[in-house]
């Protein structure tokens, strides 16, 4: 599991895993690369002339520096920094930030520290550029790439001194930095739009950079935008602002945080990681309810599961998508049924982590829960499976039980497939041991009825059971994962391990296994080239033997030659039955030998070592057995070959009545195909 990038914590959530019936995950950075670049920006025009508000597109899709901006009439900006409110944007970008961004001169590309909307900000501020001189691209470009790196943004925090700040947390969406500079004070402001327009009276006019307040229409103007650069072009946004501060004031509160001036709202791209599609398609078909839980806007979060295809079934989000506070203002009864469909669980705070995880499992879901900060942790603690990301806090990985070493979602997926592999190489072990065990025990049963002499010695069924049935049975745990591991549903917690029709195929298996040794044994006596060719009726009374005048002396029973033959019938019986376990209900001819080649060698190997009890003194007579002729190893395999057979009719019922029972359950409209749905 850690080769797929999922660090197990904790051992007993692996058999979880299986059981897995919702996966809860985050966007940002688990469904979408999280490299983040500024697309675009929209800011507000002087109230009295032309259009209310002015879009700018930038270039650049990388942490790199460079990018050109355009206009909204697709000009090229030759002096970004001319404009007034996107030198306010590239200040607060470069002061209202705690990330750093750095050139890494051997792998040759510019690399980040800290969280990737900041940087995608701090890259910003120095596509914008400097006012004057500095900002002049040719003078930027001169500059060596560890100088160029942060070249805007140390001018910035050279210009103003940091005095306090508000740190940036899930529950406000937001954080705030006082500075100073030339005896005036100013807070920059950044975060979700919702939280910052809202706070916003003002507005910075990008034309003549005056001032003017925020009319109702030019509020409206910017949600509209808003719901364009979320909805239309999946931007994650986030507005900027700004509030000049007496200089005298160093500290900054919560109530410092309103009457702000609205410089800008910035869109930035987050593309979908190209592996999620497959990942979330593998979920459905595998009966697992993927629900994106995230603190972005709900446009944005729409429009990026739309853009990564999987939901494609899904007409639209009507009923299935919802905002925490949306979703808490619903009647009691409503949020149960919600809950049953939804798929996207926006502008989340942690604590709302926690109350999904509940109320999910009061529906008896199993629950995995994605997070990484430190306010995860009790959602994480509380979740069926608490899935930490690698770049996350410490406590939320300690809180975890398992962590993703790449963040991706698809690890996630392959996880839970990893985890229902290994529970079902677990429940093969157990079958291969109870039928060889069933087996034995039919042998000597069937012996004992029959009355014929012992078929077993008790060092060979040693032999049988710690030797050979102990090298396959280990080898069935490397067994490679079903192909339809991912379409079958979940198992239930509380299903046995050993269903009813599983122990009948296991009944069928070991009865044939215990026949076949006993039909070795029957056959050297009775119709053996090699043999005493004894009528049957002899063999069932030779305990009378020596009280009887019979023509052949009553020796021929103490012969190690027939439990020798039945010694290796069972032997190779099982070897047979060891390569029915590579899958529980796939034909050999779909998941043939070499899949498992553990297993191959470890047939190998116990059939060499038998061999070398069989031919070689003393270990003959330390098992009480004798060489054996080709004859006799003809009909061994004829005896044992058989197991294969009937075991692929069983698997065959398996397969088809499964089939039959999943289909049943697809019936399920929000699982079917968008053709389907409509039919219906
Ligand atoms: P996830 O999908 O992992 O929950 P998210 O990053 O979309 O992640 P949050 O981290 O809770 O969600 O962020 C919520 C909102 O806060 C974002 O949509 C963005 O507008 C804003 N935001 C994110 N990071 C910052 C930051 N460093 N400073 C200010 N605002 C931020």
């Amino acid at each position: 599991m850690a080769r797929l990038n999922a660090i197990v914590r904790s051992l007993p959530s692996v058999e979880t895993l299986g059981c897995t019936t919702v996966i809860c995950s985050d966007k940002t950075g688990t469904l979408t690369t999280n490299m983040m670049s500024v697309s675009k920006i929209c800011v507000v025009n002087s109230l009295q002339l032309g259009p209310t508000t002015s879009e700018f597109h930038v270039t650049g899709t990388t942490y790199a520096p460079e990018g050109i901006i355009f206009d909204s009439a697709g000009s090229q900006l030759d002096f970004p920094a001319q404009s007034p409110c996107l030198l306010h944007v590239a200040m607060c970008s470069a002061l209202c930030n705690e990330s750093t961004l750095q050139y890494n001169p051997d792998k040759s590309n510019y690399e980040k520290i800290g969280e990737s909307t900041e940087v995608a900000l701090r890259v910003l501020a120095e596509k914008v550029g400097l006012p004057g001189f500095d900002s002049m691209p040719s003078a930027l470009n001169k500059l060596t790439k560890h100088d160029r790196a942060s070249y805007c943004n140390h001018y910035w925090e050279n210009q103003f001194k940091k005095v306090s700040s508000l740190d940036f947390s899930r529950d406000r969406k937001m954080m705030s930095v006082l500075c100073s500079r030339m005896q005036q004070g100013i807070i920059f402001i950044k975060g979700a739009p919702e939280s910052i327009i809202s706070r916003c009276s003002n507005v910075l006019c990008n034309d003549d950079g005056s001032t003017a307040s925020l009319a109702p229409h030019v509020r409206a103007e910017l949600e509209a935008r808003l719901q364009s650069f979320a909805g239309k072009e999946t931007l994650r946004c986030l507005a900027l602002a700004m509030k000049w501060m007496p200089i005298e004031q160093q500290s900054i509160s919560y109530d410092d945080e309103k009457d702000l001036t609205f410089i800008g709202l910035v869109g930035m791209l987050d593309p979908p990681r190209d592996e999620v599609r497959n990942a979330m398609l593998s979920c459905m078909s595998a009966g697992i309810r993927v629900i994106v839980v995230t603190g972005d806007n709900k446009a944005t979060a729409e429009s990026l599961c739309r853009q990564i295809g999987a939901f494609d079934h899904l007409e639209d989000f009507a009923g299935r998508s919802y905002t925490a506070s949306e979703f808490e203002e619903l009647p009691a009864l409503q949020q149960t049924l919600a809950l049953q469909r939804m798929v996207l669980f926006t502008r989340v705070e942690p604590s709302h982590k926690k109350m999904l995880v509940e109320a999910l499992q009061r529906q008896n879901e199993v629950v995995a829960m994605t997070g990484d900060g430190v306010n995860d942790a009790p959602a994480l603690k509380k979740a069926d499976i608490g899935i930490a990301m690698g770049s996350g806090t410490a406590v939320a990985k300690s809180a975890s039980d398992m962590v993703l070493a790449d963040d991706n979602f698809a690890s996630i997926v392959a996880a839970v497939a990893e985890g229902r592999a290994i529970y079902n190489n677990t429940k093969q072990f157990i079958r291969y041991m109870i039928s060889s065990n069933i087996g034995e025990v039919v042998c000597i049963f069937v012996a004992a009825m029959l009355g014929i002499p012992e078929t077993l010695v008790p060092v060979q069924l040693l032999w049988v059971n710690l030797v050979t049935d102990g090298l396959p049975a280990t080898a069935i745990g490397f067994n490679k994962q079903d192909s339809d591991v991912m379409k079958v549903k979940p198992r239930k917690v509380n299903e046995a391990v050993v269903n009813g029709w599983l122990f009948f195929r296991y009944l069928v298996i070991g009865a044939y296994v215990g026949l076949a040794t006993v039909a070795g044994f029957v056959w050297w006596f009775v119709y053996s080239e090699n043999g005493p060719k004894l009528p049957y009726h002899e063999l069932i009374n030779f305990d009378t033997c020596s009280t009887r005048e019979t023509t052949y002396p009553c020796t021929i029973f103490e012969d190690r030659h027939p439990s020798t033959v039945s010694m290796t019938v069972l032997v190779v019986v099982e070897m047979f039955n060891a390569l029915n376990n590579l899958s529980e209900n796939q034909s050999l001819l779909v998941i043939t030998p070499w899949s498992n080649l553990w297993l191959v060698g470890s047939i190998i190997l116990t059939m060499v070592l038998h061999i070398l009890i069989l031919y070689v003194q003393p270990l003959s007579v330390l098992f009480s057995v004798t060489p054996l002729s080709w004859a006799d190893w003809t009909v061994i395999l004829y005896l044992s070959f058989p197991v294969i057979i009937i075991d692929e009719i069983l698997k065959f019922f398996s397969r088809n009545s499964r089939g039959v029972r999943f289909s049943l359950r697809l019936r399920r409209p929000d699982l079917l195909p968008k053709k389907e749905l409509h039919n219906k």
